[in-house]
């Protein structure tokens, strides 16, 4: 843990860091922001009471402040899992039971071999309401991270000169 900055923590909420010298995981350090703290230009809203970074005990290594803690997620990512925003994306993970086992299995066949192993994380399909990535969801127990998913386009009706053709 740096001691550079009293005031961090390890959010309860996300995995730990990890021995040094071990592999690369994700985890995100939160603070309450100081009165005296000036915002860096990749806290996207200054005005947020927390901030964000990522962290790799492995590595002793530290992502940038953020004031949104999904960006902290993806700079952990970034680091410990280089390719993850490459990789398929899955329907949206079921909470439990043999839906979720079934979910799991196929995260397992379509992922690198061993990605999960290493707590690697899972990108799965969210709608707008639910767009947290979230710690521990992914079948190693690595990060879920959602993709919202576009809502389909309506294709343009059929020109009537189209529709008329077929009854004549
Ligand atoms: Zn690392």
């Amino acid at each position: 843990m740096p001691a550079t900055r009293t005031a961090l923590s390890v959010s309860t909420t996300h995995p730990d860091p990890g021995p040094p010298g071990g592999h690369c995981r994700v985890t995100v350090l939160s603070w309450h922001v100081q009165a005296s703290e000036d915002a860096p230009e990749t806290v996207a809203d200054p005005g947020y009471h927390l901030r964000y970074r990522s962290h790799c005990g492995g590595r002793d290594s530290e992502g940038p402040i953020r004031s949104r803690e999904n960006e902290a997620v993806e700079d952990g990512c970034d680091h410990a899992y280089p390719g993850w925003r490459e990789l398929p994306v899955m329907e949206k993970r079921p909470y439990e039971g043999a839906p979720l086992r079934r979910w799991e299995a196929e995260c397992r066949r379509v992922y690198p071999a061993g990605w999960f192993d290493r707590q690697g994380p899972v990108r799965d399909y969210r709608t707008a309401g639910g767009t947290r990535h979230v710690p521990g969801y992914a079948p190693g127990g690595g990060y879920c991270m959602a993709v919202v998913r576009r809502e389909p386009t309506h294709p343009a009706p059929a020109p009537a000169a189209v529709q008329d053709a077929l009854f004549t």
